[in-house]
């Protein structure tokens, strides 16, 4: 019995990642994201299943995220995104773990270090094609020069990223596209021919943006179930992913609290009527987030009853008036119970953030298991 716990469903997971390999089609391979502990889905488990499956790419943030998988036995290629820092460019070596390269001072760094350790070593170049973040703005010419001079560090994939994928009201993503077509055409006219190609994380896939698949992709949120609403004239969905967590919490206390009584930290809510409470042993410090005082939602028994006052960091109460509840029962936080469900996406509405935020801020104090 715990105060609050994650319900993790790997056969979603593993269910989800066909689907995505399915409209990926033959020719395109899938890089399932696992960065951020998967979404706090757990990159060790998720990976497990994703290898099971027959992945052979994954992709994390930094060196520490891949380092943990090769302890704990994956094999696939991994690609570090978001981490070249000199304290970690030698444990790409000794991990066999890929970076993506963000400038040209870092590639002639990696083909020192690959020279001075006697190996070869792929990367990937990722260039800024106008999301303004990581990525090198180098011209081909320049690229080329540079790439010239590189003999142990081989360029295996070029790559960018989108800004604006799913607002189909704004020109950037195709301007990012020519931009990118662009680059890649003067590298191949300059005899380089980057083996893996890719733009696309989980939107671009979903939405049918072929042009910028490229012939790999790097979905991560799809994998756990979820694609974000476009914006503008998009085509529906093309994927039918389902999410694979549900997070649920214990109710701790259960009272009938009169008319005109104040609820929780600086008494934002005060009962019209005499209501009946039921505390949860989950808070903000769970990463159940305090923008959702006297605004969530959470089910109890197929019904969706209302958070009252403020969320506080280990507790928050529920209006459970009307209801049989007792200590020690269940309520669903973001899952399914009955014919109510609440996803990720309807609690960033109601707490002003993004469906990303919800997950990847459920905190490590949040047991997880594997259903
Ligand atoms: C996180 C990330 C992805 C995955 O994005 P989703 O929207 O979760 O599919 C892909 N590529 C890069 C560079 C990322 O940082």
């Amino acid at each position: 019995m715990y105060r609050s716990w994650l319900e993790v469903s790997l056969r979603q997971i593993a269910a989800n990642f066909r689907a995505i390999r399915k409209l990926a089609g033959v020719g395109v391979t899938v890089m399932a994201v696992v960065k951020a502990d998967a979404y706090r889905h757990g990159a060790v488990e998720v990976s497990r299943v994703l290898e099971e499956a027959g992945a052979r790419w994954l992709a994390v943030s930094n060196v520490h995220e891949g380092i943990v998988l090769r302890e704990s036995g994956i094999a696939s290629r991994i690609l570090v995104m978001a981490d070249f820092l000199p304290s970690s460019r030698p444990l790409f070596l000794e991990y066999e773990l890929t970076p993506a390269i963000h400038s040209l001072e870092g590639v002639r760094e990696y083909e020192r270090l690959a020279v001075s350790a006697g190996k070869v070593a792929p990367f990937h170049l990722k260039i800024d094609t106008g999301m303004g973040r990581l990525g090198t703005r180098a011209s081909a010419g320049e690229i080329l020069d540079v790439l010239g001079a590189t003999r142990a560090a081989r360029l295996e994939g070029l790559m960018s990223h989108f800004a604006s994928a799913p607002n189909y009201t704004t020109a950037q993503t195709d301007e990012q596209i020519a931009t990118f077509t662009a680059v890649l055409r003067d590298l191949r006219n300059g005899g380089v021919d980057p083996a893996l190609v890719h733009l696309s994380s989980t939107v671009p896939l979903a939405y049918g943006r072929t042009e910028a698949w490229g012939n790999l992709v790097r979905p991560g949120h799809a994998i756990y179930g979820y694609v974000s609403p476009a914006k503008g004239a998009a085509a529906p969905s093309l994927l039918s992913v389902q999410p694979a967590l549900s997070w649920k919490a214990t109710v701790l206390e259960v009272k009938d609290v009169p008319g005109g009584a104040a609820i929780g930290y600086g008494g934002i809510y005060s009962t019209a009527r005499e209501t009946r409470i039921a505390v949860l042993g989950v808070g903000y410090a769970d990463g159940y987030p305090h923008r959702l005082s006297n605004k969530g939602r959470v089910l109890v028994q197929g019904r969706a009853v209302a958070v009252l006052g403020a969320v506080s960091m280990d507790l928050t109460t529920v209006d459970v008036s009307g209801l049989t509840v007792a200590p020690g029962d269940s309520v669903t936080l973001l899952g399914v119970d009955g014919s109510e469900s609440i996803d990720a996406q309807q609690i960033a509405k109601l707490a002003g953030t993004i469906s990303y935020a919800v997950l990847c801020g459920i905190s490590s104090r949040v047991v997880r298991l594997y259903v």
